[in-house]
């Protein structure tokens, strides 16, 4: 699964510090007490069969179920099955075709049967159930990431909505399925499936497994049967429903398929149409075909968690909607695709048997989108997703935690940047210290052994023991069972008294915690531009290194490789930074070297510019603008040049907008040329040039571009209607701020919302604008909703102050 946005938007929130969020720890620390064990197993799922029809009116499911178990291992005469918030109608034990109804309770979250006789070790049972799930009417939890655990979403069931299309879909992680479906709802029970829909004929319907039977009714309903033969967790089943268009891939002989909406079916194979090269690029790294019978991508409305890797059925939220000029700008969603893929392996092939140890998914699908990095588009990019994902680790105020950890406050909590940012640059320290092929083949032999089960850190463990033949106790101890990350000071001596020809490196840890970590790390020196290796390992608070070295090294780099997870002071001199970004072949070596040329304002900064990774031309460029050399004519010919002519559509749109802020009214032409580009990154810069030195008629060309404007023309085009606009442009505006994407800016983009709200009179569009505002903050999970609700009242405030009392009114009804 993908975690995103609202710890983005709360964070962004002016009444809330960000430590108060998402990794943070509650204030009530009773949880601590609280062992979490792996749910302890006395029947065990063997198959799940349903029957479902919904009620788009209730909002409403009626299910029929029958569910087949059989005792762990004791023999036993009971059950307790997860039912969240259902009505039951019939409990009942198959006898053949007869049914023999069971006593129960039943407390609205989990039923207590009493069996019809004791059941001994592999003697299969099967229950029939009849009930009604009723998703809206169940008062849930919230999480962090989910609008609440629901289970089943009802969207836009009534059609009331115009502008947006009917939709059923599921979300099962962390236990939520079972508010649809009778189960034993936890990661380490598997069960095979079948699921038949009844839905209007007009619908298409996704599920995991394979499409069987389709059959038409005499009511314009059409039952749909899906079949999964294959043993998988209850979190993982999935129902979509919905008017779709189905693009269909192959991998072999199996169907790949992604499941879009009309207006952005065009552009299906744009979006995920690098899934099948996905799949056989992780199915020959594993040395493990992909497991499963089919692999389909669908889209979902209003779905706030970023995607969920049910298995053959992977749910996007709608950012993966993206037409063809901003996909000019570079996939924004491929890096998911390829994270959700990868849980098809590492979450559904072998699952986390508890969510203490979600690691075993979630560190893996991050990696994995190194992985494909990686290959796709380099070493260079790769290292630069590795790089940005530890920041936000090290920014994430996580460093008590363990990776895996037996006690949290809630199940949810484990979501988060330890299990997935930290432990994805785990897993890259270990391919490095035991090589690609044991890494490969270790992961291999953790699948093959654990699969159709649920695995743990241990059995990971064992797996690399067993192929690489060393003992890996330390390395999962320091990293696996353990928290925090080594802090670096590194100083350099050469020329010591009575040590002529020889280099010393001395790396001592500052962390605070007393902890010292074990880290093989190799080190190169440099001389005339070669470098000699050296493979160390840091075991002590300070180690002492010395190297033979006639004369004084260029560089000495410590953690060549740039591999580590740490934080690092790294005192080395402009010199050994000038001969760094010159031999040193990693894109941190680069980066550093960069980052210290802007930080001392050394002319060498300009080198970055030239550099061969985009990503470094760009974040040079950033850098350059705020340096005494931003005005330097050379610098501003090259920056000229990427403007008008760069093949990358980031780099052209970072230099347009460089011009743009450190420029003046001659580079009109570029952004004139510019702002019908086909990529809304260039246009948009192009289009806040022509705002700024031509702001007069800001507004008329806001109007002029916003025809077909998304991304960062969108945004730029946004800002200026939003201020200049008229009651005339209301219908537009509104959409302007329904569609902007829920991303950190939408909070600012809320409040422009409501200066413009406030200047217009026609109180039926008010109404609606408050209701686009409502619809905003009521994805806020409930238990948040204090943090945020404060800016909301604000500018509520405001419109009943400005608008009198029907605003006022309507405002008091509709914010609760
Ligand atoms: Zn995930």
């Amino acid at each position: 699964m993908k975690r995103i946005f609202f710890f983005l938007i709360i964070a962004t929130s002016p009444f809330v510090t960000k430590a108060q969020f998402g990794d943070d720890e509650p204030q009530d620390t009773s949880w601590k007490k609280i062992y979490r064990e792996s749910s302890p197993k006395i029947n065990d799922l063997v198959h799940t069969k349903l029957d479902v029809k919904f009620d788009y009116a209730k909002s409403y499911m009626y299910g029929k179920e029958w569910l087949t178990l059989q005792p762990h291992f004791y023999p036993t005469d009971s059950l307790l099955l997860d039912a969240k918030g259902m009505e039951i109608k019939e409990l009942s034990v198959m006898n053949g075709t007869s049914k023999t109804p069971l006593k129960y309770t039943y407390d609205g979250m989990q039923l207590k049967v009493k069996l019809d006789r004791m059941y001994m070790r592999s003697e299969k049972y099967t229950l029939y159930i009849d009930y009604i799930s009723k998703p809206d009417e169940l008062k849930s939890e919230g999480s962090v990431a989910i609008t609440d655990a629901k289970g089943l979403y009802f969207i836009n069931p009534k059609g009331e909505d115009k502008d947006k299309p009917t939709q059923i879909w599921t979300q099962g992680e962390t236990e939520s399925n079972s508010a649809w479906m009778v189960t034993i709802d936890k990661p380490n029970q598997k069960t095979t499936e079948e699921i038949t829909m009844t839905v209007p004929d007009k619908y298409v319907t996704l599920s995991n497994g394979l499409l069987v039977s389709q059959k038409k009714n005499a009511d314009g309903t059409r039952t749909d049967s899906w079949k999964m033969d294959l043993p998988h967790a209850p979190y993982l089943f999935f129902m979509g429903v919905g008017e779709y268009v189905i693009t269909k891939d192959k991998y072999k002989e199996k169907e790949v398929s992604y499941y879009l909406e009309k207006e952005y079916a065009p552009y299906a194979r744009k979006i995920f149409g690098n899934t099948p090269e996905m799949i056989k690029f992780y199915s020959e790294k594993l040395g493990i075909d992909f497991p499963w019978p089919k692999y389909s991508q669908i889209v979902g409305r209003d779905y706030v968690s970023g995607a969920m890797e049910n298995t053959t059925a992977t749910l996007h939220q709608e950012s993966a909607n993206q037409n063809a000029r901003e996909l000019l700008d570079g996939n924004a969603w491929e890096e998911t695709i390829a994270h959700e893929l990868f849980h098809q392996w590492f979450g559904d092939l072998v699952t986390a048997e508890s969510w203490s140890n979600i690691t075993v998914n979630e560190s893996f699908a991050n990696y994995s989108e190194y992985l494909w990095d990686e290959f796709k588009y380099g070493k260079d990019y790769a290292d630069e997703h590795n790089y940005a994902d530890m920041r936000e680790y090290f920014e994430s105020s996580s460093e008590q935690k363990d990776l895996v950890r037996f006690h949290y406050s809630n199940k949810e909590d484990v979501f988060d940047r330890v299990s997935y940012n930290k432990g994805g640059r785990i897993l890259h320290m270990l391919r490095n210290y035991v090589g690609d092929d044991a890494f490969y083949k270790s992961l291999n032999n953790y699948l093959t052994t654990n699969k159709f089960k649920s695995g743990e850190a241990g059995q990971l463990r064992l797996a690399f023991e067993e192929v690489t033949g060393k003992d890996m106790n330390w390395f999962w101890n320091q990293w696996y069972y353990g928290s925090g990350h080594p802090k670096l000071k590194i100083n350099y001596n050469y020329d010591i008294p009575g040590m002529a020809g020889v280099a010393e490196v001395i790396v001592e840890q500052t962390q605070k915690t007393g902890k010292i970590f074990t880290l093989p790390i190799a080190i190169d020196v440099y001389t005339n531009g070669t470098a000699q290796r050296y493979n160390v390992w840091l075991k002590n608070q300070a180690d002492t290194f010395y190297f033979t070295a006639t004369t004084k090294p260029e560089l000495i780099n410590v953690d060549a490789e740039k591999i580590l997870l740490a934080e690092k002071v790294d005192n080395k001199s402009e010199d050994n930074f000038i001969a760094q970004y010159k031999y040193a072949k990693n894109y941190l070596d680069r980066k550093e070297a960069l980052d210290f040329f802007a930080k001392k304002n050394m002319p060498e900064i300009a080198k970055g510019l030239h550099d061969k990774f985009f990503k470094l031309k760009i974040s040079t460029m950033q850098k350059i603008g705020s340096s005494p050399y931003k005005a330097d004519p050379v610098v501003l010919s090259d920056i000229e040049d990427m403007a008008k002519k760069d093949n990358n559509k980031k780099v052209r749109a970072a230099a347009i907008s460089y011009l743009v802020k450190n420029g003046d009214p001659k580079y009109l032409p570029i952004f004139q040329d510019a702002v019908s580009d086909s990529s809304y990154s260039v246009a948009g810069a192009a289009f806040r040039g022509l705002a700024k030195f031509d702001s007069a008629n800001a507004y008329t060309l806001a109007k002029k571009y916003s025809n077909d404007a998304k991304g960062d023309l969108g945004n730029e085009i946004s800002k200026i209607l939003f201020k200049y606009g008229t009651e005339a442009d209301f219908d537009f505006i509104a959409k302007s701020f329904k569609d902007f994407p829920l991303t950190q800016e939408k909070m600012g983009v809320t409040e422009s919302f409501i200066q413009y709200l406030l200047k217009i009179n026609d109180i039926s569009k008010i109404k609606k604008g408050i209701d686009l505002i409502i619809e905003l903050r009521n994805l806020v999970p409930e238990p948040y909703r204090p943090y945020v609700d404060p800016s909301f009242k604000n500018g509520f405030d405001k419109l009943s102050n400005a608008k009198g009392k029907e605003v006022e009114d309507y405002i008091k009804s509709v914010f609760k």
